[in-house]
């Protein structure tokens, strides 16, 4: 293989969701909702369906994204940015966010250029940064020992400006936070925002998770920031905003200037994404408008999502402790770290393997317990971070209540 595709072939999500499937465990790990879609949304899919002489619905459409969704995403995003979005030059839709991320990498980084991530991190960053010939530079968030809330992850600012050097060119952003549930402040947003100017930096702003925010926790997005628009690539996924992870669309939001080399890319790799998943998302965001701007809490988006999240994300709280794990609650998104080292069961770490503690209890629990998470080591890319960080483990709460029940079942007899 090419050199640049390194030796390291593992990846989190293809091992556990096997193990997970082999072991019939119950999965609380991958970040996917595994209850219905929204009926509003699906529908659309079926109306596309409906009509397979439609040119427009079942053939190639506008390389840089369906205009319908643009034209959506357009209405969309200038509302909420309060900052006009522009269909022909701020928009490029794109296989999913992880197409989204890639592009970004690739698009901007030269040989040996640095990328600021913030650890932990959504565990693509890093290998995608590698791949486009750049270096990780990893700032690991701090976390109080006992600490119990997602906020009390925070970055040691200085030591992001002191990381940065002539070769700095991005810093990574993910608002709200997979793992740890952190929803970063304005303040927090504003640091950045400063380092970003005045060492003239691209923010990748991986706002995925952008519509599960709820109670008091408001999403301030990026490149609503005073000034930050020109620097911004925003990036957002269809398959987390109405929960269709397996329609794969998102795309990237940004000025012109950055988002032609992108353009550039997109259009001999991929060229278009998917006609009747685009019109059909495009459908759903139109129908979903009606409500959201004018009585956002009768919505889907503003109402339905952040009631069902805090209800799950309360009711996963309350089996974790009840087992003797000590969770930290998230204050945004689907996920949910927890600490796993008090609990008493049969596990026994091994002196024997390399294996890190996390991904040892993680594998226990899936193959003697048949219950699937996440260890938490899967995002840090440095080894001496990871042996830092291996008494936690990532659990989805979006999930159906059979699910939910069936993991509760699991907790209470994992002696
Ligand atoms: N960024 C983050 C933070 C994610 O959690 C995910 C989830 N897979 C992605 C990007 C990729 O999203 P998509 O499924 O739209 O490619
Ligand atoms: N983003 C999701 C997670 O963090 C799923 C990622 C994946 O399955 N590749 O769980």
């Amino acid at each position: 293989p090419a050199e640049r595709v390194g030796e390291d072939s593992s990846s989190i999500w293809v091992d556990l969701s096997a193990l997970a499937s082999e072991n019939n465990a119950v999965n609380l790990g991958q970040g996917f909702p595994d209850g219905p879609a929204p009926k509003f949304v699906t529908d659309q899919l079926k109306n596309v369906s409906k009509h397979p002489d439609l040119t427009c619905a079942h053939q190639y459409t506008s390389g840089f994204g369906h205009p319908k969704l643009v034209k959506e995403l357009c209405k969309w995003y200038s509302y909420l940015y309060q900052q006009q979005v522009d269909a022909k030059t701020n928009i490029l839709v794109t296989v999913g966010a992880y197409h989204a991320l890639y592009y970004s990498f690739h698009a901007w980084i030269n040989e040996g250029d640095e990328v600021i991530i913030i650890e932990p991190a959504f565990d693509c960053y890093a290998p995608q940064i590698k791949l486009a010939g750049g270096v990780p530079v990893s700032i690991v968030m701090n976390f109080p020992d006992g600490g119990t809330d997602a906020s009390q992850f925070t970055v040691d600012f200085e030591k992001m400006e002191s990381s940065i050097t002539e070769k700095t060119k991005m810093i990574v952003i993910n608002n709200p936070h997979n793992p740890t549930g952190k929803l970063f402040s304005r303040m927090e947003l504003l640091k950045i925002a400063d380092i970003a100017q005045k060492y003239d930096l691209i923010v990748v702003a991986d706002e995925v998770y952008e519509f599960h925010c709820w109670g008091v926790h408001k999403l301030v997005r990026f490149a609503s920031l005073p000034g930050m628009f020109t620097r911004t690539i925003s990036i957002g996924s269809a398959g987390k905003i109405f929960s269709i992870t397996g329609w794969k669309l998102g795309w990237t939001i940004g000025p012109q200037h950055l988002l032609a080399p992108l353009k550039s890319i997109h259009q001999n790799c991929t060229y278009a994404c998917s006609t009747p998943t685009q019109l059909a998302v495009a459908m759903a965001f139109e129908m979903e408008w009606a409500t959201f701007h004018v009585k956002p809490h009768k919505s889907y988006l503003g109402g339905y999502l952040p009631e069902e999240l805090v209800k799950k994300s309360k009711k996963l709280q309350k089996m974790l402790v009840k087992a003797g794990f000590a969770p930290i609650l998230p204050q945004a998104g689907y996920f949910m770290l927890a600490n796993y080292t008090r609990l008493n069961t049969a596990f026994k770490t091994s002196e024997e393997t390399e294996e890190l503690d996390d991904y040892a209890f993680t594998k226990w629990l899936c193959t003697e317990k048949k219950l699937a998470v996440i260890p938490l080591t899967a995002f840090f890319a440095n080894n001496e971070d990871k042996m830092r960080n291996t008494s936690f483990v990532r659990f989805c709460f979006f999930k159906k209540d059979k699910t939910l029940n069936d993991g509760k079942k699991i907790m209470k007899n994992l002696s």
